[in-house]
């Protein structure tokens, strides 16, 4: 049996009827990620750790104890902290660095029996859309490898989409999750800020970093979500409820729902900002017809506004670097990582190392994120964006009044070409676009196939829902998924 664009559920369901076994399909994947390395997925393959893990979750299966993920093949992007294998951020500060212990996601992967793979490429510190910040090699994306798979989880997106693993994690700071589930062709949901634990994902910008699942389609996303939410109480801005059962929420019947109409009686939102002129039109068509479906699926399409959609880039170009000078002021080379050899006093040896350490663009918001929050500019830039963030995130509750779903864009175009963007930072913030609103008012955002625009490049369409809607969002990307094709294309590369 192939495990090739195997995805979570059937991974699941087949190790756990017996069909296969995770040694089987983890071998699989395995030789998969081996033979497609030139992707530049992975900063970390252990295949002799991914057989021992299978091994166990097969043993368990075979004394009756398992999980809900037992034996499935994963991995894990390089920004959650693990035991058993390096982290580095995709930055050369980390290398080398072992943690003591593993991120409460990858903790609770685990006790699900998922068996992981190694770690995911991404940009530095997760700050980019390319994955090109990454210090050790940009990921390529599958459906044409002249292009880059989005970022800052484009590792994860390159692995889902190439069939290296069934599913993988992600974090989502601007659109980490969204933007290169919508580059790649797969599905990612990036929760409501505070539904997964930010312990042992190395900070970035804290008020904004989010865990999700990519995978194959909403179902992947539902199980693997179910393992990974709820309350922390090693991170202090865990939300405080219940654990919840997002495959039972996705499954779920509407109210006054039929098996034609599944979606009868939500309401989508449109709002008029994320459909520019400038919109790119083969972006606009794929998400029109994606649209076009969940109508015949009984959902009705209303106008709506986000008044504020353009100003949420300053807005997060402010925030997300003030917070991250101050999260990444710990890389000191005393603590972690990297220490300069050569050096003469103590601040010798900090400037050396951190010079030596950073890429150039983390550099670039430490300088941003110093000088916003210095004093006399703090209220000028700092406490003006605050502000703003507040009106960003009432904007959509404006639209909640009028709407259950909010669906659009993930991003202007589909993926550029490797090296396009590089150097010009400003134009690859100005892609954050459709990303960035959702992500300044907390709230959850998917990204999910619609199919293929220009030289075939997959679209993504967005769903954003309410504060701990992620059932509405799963349960209508599900009936889509349901109904259509699009999230089982593949790119024929990699086949
Ligand atoms: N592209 C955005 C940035 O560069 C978002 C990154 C993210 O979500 N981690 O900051």
């Amino acid at each position: 049996m192939s495990a090739a664009f195997m995805g979570v559920a059937q991974a699941a369901r087949l190790v756990a009827q017996g069909q296969a076994s995770s040694v089987e399909l983890t071998q699989d994947f395995l030789s998969r990620a081996q033979a497609h390395q030139s992707l530049g997925a992975f900063l970390h393959l252990d295949a002799e750790l991914a057989l021992a893990q299978a091994k166990a979750a097969d043993a368990r299966r075979a004394a009756g104890g398992a999980a809900s993920l037992n034996g499935v093949p994963i991995a894990h992007k390089d920004i959650f902290v693990t035991q058993d294998a390096p982290t580095t951020a995709g930055s050369k500060m980390l290398q080398g660095y072992r943690s003591p212990f593993d991120a409460t996601v990858v903790a609770r992967l685990k006790a699900a029996g998922a068996v992981s793979l190694g770690k995911l490429n991404c940009d530095e510190f997760a700050m980019g859309s390319a994955n090109e910040n990454s210090a050790y090699f940009p990921a390529k994306n599958p459906w044409d490898v002249q292009r880059v798979p989005g970022g800052s989880s484009g590792g994860s997106a390159v692995a889902v989409a190439a069939g290296l693993v069934a599913g993988c994690t992600g974090t989502d700071t601007g659109g980490s999750i969204r933007q290169p589930a919508s580059f790649t062709g797969i599905t990612g949901i990036k929760p409501t800020y505070g539904v997964c634990s930010r312990y042992g994902m190395i900070a970035f910008a804290s008020s904004l970093d989010q865990a999700g699942p990519m995978a194959r389609s909403a179902e992947d996303c539902a199980l693997m979500l179910s393992a990974m939410a709820g309350f922390d109480e090693l991170d202090s801005t865990s939300a405080q409820r219940p654990a919840a059962d997002y495959v039972a929420q996705m499954t779920a019947t509407r109210e006054g729902a039929s098996a034609t109409h599944p979606l009868k009686g939500l309401r989508i939102g449109l709002p008029r900002e994320f459909f520019p002129a400038a919109l790119a039109a083969d972006v606009n068509g794929a998400v029109r017809t994606a649209l076009a479906e969940l109508e015949k699926l009984g959902a009705t399409l209303v106008d709506v506004s986000l008044p504020r959609t353009e100003l949420s880039i300053p807005v997060y170009y402010i925030i997300a670097p003030a917070e991250a000078s101050s999260n990444l002021s710990r890389f000191d080379g005393v603590k972690f990582g990297h220490r300069a050899q050569q050096y003469g006093d103590l601040l010798d040896m900090y400037k050396k190392t951190r010079a030596e350490g950073f890429g150039a663009e983390v550099k670039r918001r430490i300088m941003i994120g110093a000088y916003v929050l210095s004093h006399g500019y703090y209220d000028a830039y700092y406490l003006q964006a605050q502000k703003l963030r507040r009106m960003i995130a009432d904007d959509f509750q404006q639209c909640f009044t009028q709407c259950d779903v909010i669906a659009g864009p993930v991003a202007p175009t589909v993926a550029w070409k490797l090296g396009q963007g590089s150097d010009d930072p400003l134009q690859a913030y100005l892609a954050d676009i459709f990303t960035l609103p959702a992500s300044l008012a907390g709230l959850p955002g998917m990204s999910v196939p619609a199919g293929l625009g220009d030289q075939g490049m997959p679209v993504g369409l967005q769903l954003i829902g309410n504060y701990f809607g992620e059932g509405t969002l799963l349960h209508t990307a599900h009936a889509l998924q349901q109904a259509t094709d699009f999230h089982l294309k593949t790119p024929e590369g990699v086949r």
